[in-house]
């Protein structure tokens, strides 16, 4: 797509437009006390949000003052393709010390990946709020991009990360192998990566450890079925690796209660899986939160 400047965007002209104070849904009202306990004195970061997203067109004002109150002070805004990396970014610019943004496309649009799409995304990542190449990677499990492209887009956009000096915001699913393969001959080159979402066993996370990943980890942790492999190996995680996510409006913690009627998860519902990953580590909240918001600054060269 053709550039465009801030000023002309649908996202700053949202902003710009005044707008009427959304209705908060009844069961958001307490969202600081959600999970019963107090919020940690210190401040999180969401590292992955997709903020961007349809499901926060009608009321994000309100979802970022949430994650405010619930202590949750800067995001990294997650981009998918061009034009919602751009997007990403024109939104973090409005809240400078707030929010940052990735740029990139997503496996499930790796179809899309041309030579225009990587200028579009090497001119994103000119500015300095574009803290990260991504997300980017391979999805094996949905296949919504035929295998050989999502393979070239992600081999691009790791060339794209070593030439722009940029950290990478990594996505795998059902693809372990060749996402190794691939990865492990672009590490050198790289000045950091995260696998987010990590949703995989003590093997898969050893063999990143290996490759000096750091390991998202979202709410997935909180699902006792699904997430059981994980929730054995999240204390293997070094301190110094690991960082939380909520990935939303996608993979509302299973255990949240109350659970919100339209079943959106939202950045203020950070601190649960923080308290979650404290408890299966052996932590305190307050340690962890701490621990997890240096590595993310040091992670993407935040301010402290
Ligand atoms: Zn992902």
């Amino acid at each position: 797509m053709a550039p465009s400047s801030a000023s002309d965007s649908p996202i700053a002209a949202e902003y710009r437009r005044p707008t009427k104070p959304p209705a908060a849904p009844a069961t958001l009202t307490a969202v600081t006390t959600y999970g019963g306990d107090s919020v940690p004195a210190s401040e999180l970061i969401d590292i992955g949000v997709n903020l961007t997203h349809k499901r926060f067109h009608r009321d994000r004002d309100a979802v970022i003052q949430r994650a405010a109150d619930a202590g949750v002070t800067r995001m990294v805004l997650t981009g998918v393709d061009a034009p919602g990396s751009q997007a990403a970014l024109e939104l973090a610019q409005l809240h400078p010390g707030r929010m940052t943004a990735t740029a990139g496309v997503h496996p499930h649009h790796a179809a899309d990946w041309d030579g225009d799409t990587e200028a579009a995304l090497r001119r994103l990542l000119a500015a300095p709020q574009a803290v990260a190449v991504g997300e980017t990677g391979l999805d094996f499990f949905r296949d919504f991009s035929p295998r050989p492209a999502q393979e070239a887009a992600f081999e691009a956009q790791l060339d794209l990360a070593a030439e722009t000096g940029r950290p990478v915001f990594l996505h795998q699913r059902d693809a372990a192998e060749r996402f190794l393969a691939i990865l492990r001959a672009h590490r050198q080159r790289l000045c950091g990566a995260v696998l987010h979402c990590f949703t995989g066993d003590q093997t898969l996370l050893h063999a990143c450890l290996d490759l000096d990943l750091h390991i998202g980890v979202t709410g997935w942790v909180c699902d006792e079925r699904r997430g059981g492999a994980l929730r054995e190996c999240v204390a293997d995680i070094p301190a110094d690796r690991l960082m939380i996510e909520t990935d939303a409006p996608f993979l509302l913690p299973r255990d949240l209660e109350p659970r919100p009627r339209d079943g959106r998860n939202e950045p203020a519902f950070l601190p649960h899986i923080l308290r979650a990953v404290a408890a299966l580590r052996d932590e305190t909240p307050a340690a962890l939160a701490e621990t997890t918001r240096t590595t993310a600054e040091r992670f993407f060269g935040l301010a402290g």
